[in-house]
């Protein structure tokens, strides 16, 4: 049974975040468990890797990809696909950020 911040996603969210871009959310009023998949306390479940599949072709035709992602990673929201971005990609991508920063000041 996920616990209660396995439930943060995207468009299970878009209700409760006062931010204009998310009218334009191309998930909007979607199954949201298509962009939670995998990882946290959840783990891996069948049909994961389609539903992965099915949430970046709905990411890759949204207008709103940019605010979205700048949102989860300023959020730091740990679980699901935001901004066309997994959990894996998006530490990743907040590590990058650091290290540049870091690299910047010094
Ligand atoms: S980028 Fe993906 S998760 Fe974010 S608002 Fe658009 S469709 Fe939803």
């Amino acid at each position: 049974m996920p616990g209660e911040a396995s439930r943060r996603y995207a468009s299970a969210l878009f209700d409760l975040l006062d931010r204009p871009w998310t009218a334009e959310a191309a998930c909007r009023g979607m199954d949201p468990a298509i962009f939670y998949t995998g990882g946290g306390d959840r783990g891996t479940q069948p049909g994961d890797k389609k539903k992965r599949r099915v949430a970046h072709q709905v990411c890759d035709s949204c207008s709103v990809c940019a605010e979205c992602l700048d949102y989860a990673i300023a959020a730091r929201e740990v679980f699901g696909i935001w901004g066309n971005l997994s959990e894996r990609q998006r530490r990743q991508m907040r590590r990058n950020r650091y290290l540049a920063q870091s690299n910047h000041e010094h």
